[in-house]
C-alpha cells in the first residue's frame, strides 16, 4: 500500500522512515513537509495539495504534534485516506472523538499508536499480571529534556503536554498490562515560569483493589535516563525497565528478542503491521484511557511554579 507520511521531524526521520523501508506492507509514496523531506521521496509542501494531486495514495501517516493534528487528520478522512496517528492521538479528547466518529460514518481505518505498548516486554508483562493480587505500582519516568527534545518549542505550548509526552508513554504501557482500570485522584504539576506546560508531575492513583498507584515524571533527569514500572503483586514483583524494552520478574531479567532489549527496539515496524491488518479490514483502534488520565491530571493538578526553563 502507498502511505504518505506528515511532518519530517525526530520521529519520523528516526523511527516512522526506516520502519516503512523495512515493512513489506508499504511504500513510502510522499512526504508532506514545510521544511525539508524524505530524501528520494516525492515531497508537498502542505496535505491539501498532496491529497488532491495523489489520489492513489490512500493512508497517511501523521507525525505532526498534537495540535496541527486534528486538522490535518480530519482533512485527510474527509478525502477518503486511512489515518495512523502519532501519539498523542490530539490535543484533546473531544477532537479524538470527534476524528473517530468521522472515521466510522466513512468506513474509514482511524489508528491512534501508542509505540510504548509495542516495546518488546509489554505483551509478556500483561501476560505475568493477568489474575495476580496487584499492591503497589510505582511509574519513574526521569528524562533529560534538553537531551531528548532539543529546540522543540511546541512541548512547551498549551497543547504540548510538556513531561506528559514522555510521561503518556509510561500510561499507555500502564493501562495496557494492568488487569483493572485505575482513575487519578491526585496530581501535582511543578511548571517553569517562563513555560506553559510542566517540567515535572506526580500522580497518584485509586485501584478498584486497593493497591497504591504512583507515578513520577520528570524532565530535569541528569546523568541515568530511567523509564521504569514496579509492580508488587502478592506472588512476586514485575520490573518493567526502559520504556517497556526490559523485564525482571522476582529480580531475574527476562531474555528478549534479538535486537529488542533497547527503547524503541521493534515498536515502530509493529506499529505498521497492525496499521497494515487495519486497512485490510477498515477497523478503528482509537484506545483513549492514556490520554484521559494526563486530561484528568491537568483538570485535577495542584500547579507549582518552579524556576524558568531554557534550553
Ligand atoms: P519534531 O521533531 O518537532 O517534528 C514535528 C514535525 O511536525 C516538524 O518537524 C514539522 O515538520 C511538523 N510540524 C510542526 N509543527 C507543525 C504545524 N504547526 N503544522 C504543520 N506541521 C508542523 O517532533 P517529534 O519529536 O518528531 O514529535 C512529533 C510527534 O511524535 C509528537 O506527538 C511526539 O509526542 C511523537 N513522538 C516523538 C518521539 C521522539 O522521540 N521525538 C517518540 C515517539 C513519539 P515539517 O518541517 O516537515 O513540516
Amino acid at each position: 500500500m502507498k502511505i504518505a507520511l506528515v511532518g519530517i521531524g525526530k520521529i519520523a526521520r528516526d523511527q516512522h522512515v526506516p520502519a516503512i523501508a523495512s515493512s513489506r506492507d508499504w511504500e513510502l509514496a510522499a512526504a508532506v513537509s514545510r521544511h525539508g523531506g524524505v530524501e528520494g521521496v516525492e515531497t508537498f509542501p502542505d496535505l491539501a495539495t498532496m491529497l488532491a494531486e495523489r489520489p492513489g495514495i490512500q493512508v497517511v501517516s501523521l507525525c505532526l504534534p498534537p495540535v496541527p493534528r486534528f486538522a490535518h487528520a480530519a482533512a485527510a478522512l474527509r478525502a477518503g485516506r486511512h489515518v495512523m496517528l502519532e501519539k498523542p492521538p490530539g490535543a484533546t479528547l473531544s477532537e479524538c472523538h470527534a476524528l473517530a466518529a468521522m472515521a466510522r460514518d466513512m468506513g474509514l481505518t482511524l489508528y491512534a499508536t501508542w509505540h510504548s505498548r509495542e516495546a518488546a516486554q509489554v505483551a509478556p508483562a500483561k501476560a505475568w499480571l493477568e489474575g495476580k493480587t496487584i499492591r503497589r505500582v510505582t511509574v519513574t519516568w526521569k528524562e533529560d529534556v534538553r537531551r531528548w527534545h532539543p529546540g522543540q518549542d511546541w512541548i512547551w505550548r498549551p497543547g504540548g503536554l510538556g513531561v506528559f509526552d514522555p510521561g503518556i508513554n509510561a500510561l499507555s504501557i500502564l493501562t495496557e498490562i494492568l488487569p483493572e482500570p485505575i482513575h487519578l485522584t491526585r496530581a501535582r504539576l511543578t511548571c517553569p515560569a517562563n513555560r506553559q506546560t510542566p517540567i515535572a508531575a506526580d500522580l497518584e492513583f485509586a485501584h478498584p483493589g486497593g493497591a497504591e498507584v504512583s507515578a513520577a515524571f520528570d524532565w530535569r533527569q541528569e546523568g541515568n535516563q530511567i523509564w521504569t514500572i514496579e509492580v508488587a503483586t502478592d506472588t512476586g514483583a514485575l520490573l518493567l525497565a526502559d520504556g517497556g524494552a526490559r523485564l525482571a520478574l522476582d529480580g531475574k531479567e527476562q531474555p528478549a528478542p534479538a535486537g529488542e532489549g533497547v527503547p524503541l527496539g521493534g515498536e515502530y515496524p509493529r506499529l505498521y503491521a497492525k496499521m497494515a491488518a487495519l486497512v485490510a479490514r477498515a477497523g478503528i483502534d482509537m484506545d483513549l484511557a492514556p490520554m484521559t488520565h494526563v486530561a484528568d491530571a491537568f483538570t485535577l493538578g495542584e500547579r507549582i511554579v518552579t524556576t524558568p526553563f531554557h534550553d
